[in-house]
């Protein structure tokens, strides 16, 4: 096992950012055009940090699955952006907001990143203004500002229900004038099979043309992956069906530590799904829980009628009847959980996975270039021995995609069995038994799927059931991890409820003496290991939420 080193800065919470930044080492201006970095990616983080590298010198090279970065799936974020700028006069601070969002996200995250966030969420506002962003605003011009779950103050920044897709397009237009200007170099329909990995260190990458089904590898002094989430791993998912873990679950396989693979979100609107034949899940924007109010009808008996002839008498305000200090505004795992209490009771009319608006103007810039300043990188031909052989591994793997020994189901086939299991076991409720029986059988199912997929087509020119193929081969594997951590975790967190692990009235019960850990699963031929980073809390104290 290896020993974690997270690099979290120590010190005073208010001051270890500032002190941080301090410690970390510098490139100065004129030596960065000597640096290439490759970043895969481009939502929100990925065309922020491209936009950040080119404009301070570096050369870029991205890359994105999409038509264009405009496509990623960030333009799907409706509800809104946290800050603390306190411009309702409602009593917020950046202490507030990072308390509200420690204790949001159940004591399961680390006290430095969270404090850095809450001291950055008005920059990434104020950056995003400055681009151009059409954040609604008061009639008197100031930047309006909505409630959302888990906070008692206001202060999501908002473009009606379109907030991701109006940033993105801020992100792309900084990422456009680099790609003018040649510091940014840009592949769309291009997908990431491999790392290529020198020394330990991921000095370049394999991608498939998704237009041609051309194999090229590319080189470069560091690696950076803004790959977006892999929920779509349940198949049933909000995520577009093109979202995929495979260049995360590759670079593990490779050596990064998986951290936390069990923990998904789960949004309270897409529970639970309406029937075998849906493909996709919908999400309802959560200003919903703020500007109207959630109910469901009292009698399993009126949830066929049409809800305009319920009276009022006949309304469950459940959220409300809940948690009377949050009511509507409970953190969404506390909602979701709530939803599925009532979906379980028959009480469900219609159902959503999804993944945080990810910030790559503030952090990655800063973080990279120490890292480089910290390094010495020879430079890497495309005759280098790992290129080649991670070029045939690709190639290997893509003629064993093409020619399973029986052909016989599609890729989708495999997508919704390993999706309908996931969610089974390994959604919102979870259960010791159900869990061990979910890894047996994902195991199974890896086995048939390499004896029996079918790829129809060439793999040298676009051939969508190809990809689609590659990317549920990971989803499986990936899906047996998240089981194995879901099983390894004996409490109940966030969303996800232990069956074994509730206190008596229905809630989460977290195990904070033997659970208060990032589990940082570490790839081996023989099996995952399981590494622990303990989490300190000095400046919160973990409590029981309550929301009532
Ligand atoms: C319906 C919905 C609503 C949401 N609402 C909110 C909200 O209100 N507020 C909030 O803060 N968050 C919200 N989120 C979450 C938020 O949208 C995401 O966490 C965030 O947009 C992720 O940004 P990203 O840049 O990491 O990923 P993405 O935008 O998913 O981008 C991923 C990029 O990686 C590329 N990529 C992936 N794999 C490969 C590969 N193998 N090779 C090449 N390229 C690859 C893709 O092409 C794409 O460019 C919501 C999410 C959903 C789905």
């Amino acid at each position: 096992m290896t020993k974690l080193n997270s690099n979290t800065p120590t010190g005073d919470i208010e001051k270890r950012w500032d002190k941080h930044l301090v410690e970390l080492s510098l490139i100065a201006p004129q030596n960065r055009a000597k640096y290439n970095i490759i970043v895969i990616g481009t939502g929100l983080a990925g065309a922020s940090l491209c936009a950040t590298l080119g404009e301070s010198g570096y050369n870029v090279q991205s890359f994105c699955f999409n038509d264009s970065p405009r496509r990623a799936h960030s333009i799907a974020a409706q509800g809104g952006i946290n800050a603390s700028k306190n411009y309702q006069n409602d009593g917020d601070s950046t202490q507030r907001l990072f308390y509200d969002t420690m204790k949001g996200g159940d004591f399961r995250a680390r006290e430095s990143n969270v404090y850095r966030l809450a001291q950055l969420s008005g920059n990434i506002i104020d950056q995003a203004v400055s681009q151009g962003v059409p954040f609604a605003r008061e009639y008197s011009g100031y930047l309006a500002n909505r409630s959302f779950g888990g906070a008692q103050v206001s202060r999501t920044f908002y473009a009606r229900g379109q907030t991701g897709q109006q940033l993105l397009l801020g992100a792309y237009s900084a990422m456009s004038k680099e790609i003018a200007s040649g510091k940014v170099k840009h592949h769309s329909r291009c997908e990431m099979q491999e790392v290529i990995l020198v020394d330990g260190k991921a000095r370049g990458i394999v991608v498939r043309d998704l237009a041609s089904g051309e194999i090229s590898a590319h080189t470069a002094d560091c690696v950076v992956m803004c790959t977006g989430g892999y929920s779509n791993a349940f198949y049933l998912s909000t995520n577009a069906k093109g979202c995929n873990t495979s260049a995360t679950w590759r670079a593990h396989k490779k050596g990064a530590y998986f951290a936390n693979p069990s923990f998904t979100q789960i949004h309270p609107t897409c529970i639970p799904p309406t029937g075998e034949n849906q493909s996709k899940l919908t999400l309802m924007s959560e200003s919903l829980r703020n500007d109207g109010r959630i109910w469901t009808p009292k009698k399993v008996e009126d949830c066929n009628k049409d809800p305009r002839e319920i009276p009022e008498e006949d309304r469950d305000y459940f959220l409300e009847r809940m948690y009377p200090a949050f009511a509507n505004l409970v953190p969404r795992d506390v909602a979701s959980r709530a939803v599925k209490s009532i979906c379980d009771e028959g009480r469900g009319i219609a159902s959503e996975i999804n993944g945080g608006l990810a910030d790559g103007y503030f952090i990655a810039p800063r973080t990279v270039a120490s890292y480089l300043a910290k390094n010495q990188f020879e430079p890497i031909g495309l005759d280098h021995p790992a290129v080649v052989q991670t070029l045939n591994e690709v190639k290997k793997r893509i003629s064993k995609l093409m020619n399973a020994p029986e052909p016989k189901h599609s890729p989708d086939y495999y997508h919704k069995k390993v999706g309908q299991i996931l969610w089974g076991a390994c959604g919102i409720a979870r259960e010791r038994e159900a869990l061990k029986s979910a890894i047996e059988e994902i195991a199974k199912l890896h086995i048939d799927f390499w004896q029996h997929i079918k790829v129809t087509g060439v793999d040298n020119e676009m051939n969508q059931t190809l990809e689609r193929a590659g990317r549920v081969a990971d989803f499986i594997e990936l899906g047996q991890l998240m089981c194995r951590d879901a099983l390894e975790r004996e409490e109940s967190c966030g969303c996800h409820a232990r069956m074994e692990h509730l206190a008596e009235d229905g809630e989460a019960k977290r195990d904070d003496d033997n659970f208060a850990y990032v589990a940082a699963w570490e790839y081996s031929e023989e099996g995952e290991i399981l590494n622990k980073e303990l989490l300190d809390f000095e400046f919160v104290k973990p409590s029981v939420r309550d929301y009532t």
